[in-house]
């Protein structure tokens, strides 16, 4: 009985991470297809072992606990990723653009992702402007914020100048 629990919870907090974006529904989708799969099986193994009226109360039981997996999953992977009140974000990439709104609402382009306003309103726009950060982060991934961050605040650095004292040394 706490696997049925256990699976639930596994499936409803995959479509809540997910919510949204094609991860959350493939998440509930393959979580809901598995266990009509399960039920499937079930039912053919006791058929051939002839105990299918043995087993007829946990059928019954299995039909509600399937809509209710799909049903909660389906209400979490369409809640809203919550953004705070106010602000104004960038409809690709997320990027806080309340400094910007002047300039975006004038028809300027995101600064992390270069999307305008006029190309986040439809899906193609976005998807092109994803695609063109995409490329950008791969051709220049140093550029990636966290990243220099990480690097700027660690020990990154030091075995660079050990290295070029040593040069010059030598
Ligand atoms: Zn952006």
């Amino acid at each position: 009985m706490l696997l049925f629990v256990v699976y639930a919870m596994l499936v409803w907090y995959g479509s809540l991470r997910g919510r949204r974006r094609l991860s959350g529904y493939a998440v509930l989708i393959g979580g809901v297809l598995f266990l009509l799969l399960v039920n499937r099986l079930h039912l053919e193994v006791a058929k051939m072992y002839n105990f299918v009226e043995y087993v007829a109360v946990l059928r019954v039981l299995l039909y509600p606990y399937i809509a209710l997996v799909g049903g909660i999953g389906f209400f979490l992977v369409r809640l809203p990723i919550d953004l705070p009140r106010g602000e104004l974000h960038c409809k690709v990439c997320r990027y806080d653009l309340s400094d910007l709104k002047d300039e975006v609402f004038g028809g300027g382009p995101c600064p992390e992702c270069g999307a305008t306003i006029e190309e986040a309103k439809s899906r193609a726009g976005r998807r092109l402007a994803r695609k063109r950060l995409q490329k950008r982060n791969r051709e220049e991934p140093n550029e990636m914020p966290g990243l220099s961050l990480g690097i700027a605040g660690s020990t990154a650095d030091e075995p660079d100048y050990s290295a070029r004292d040593e040069y010059q040394e030598g």
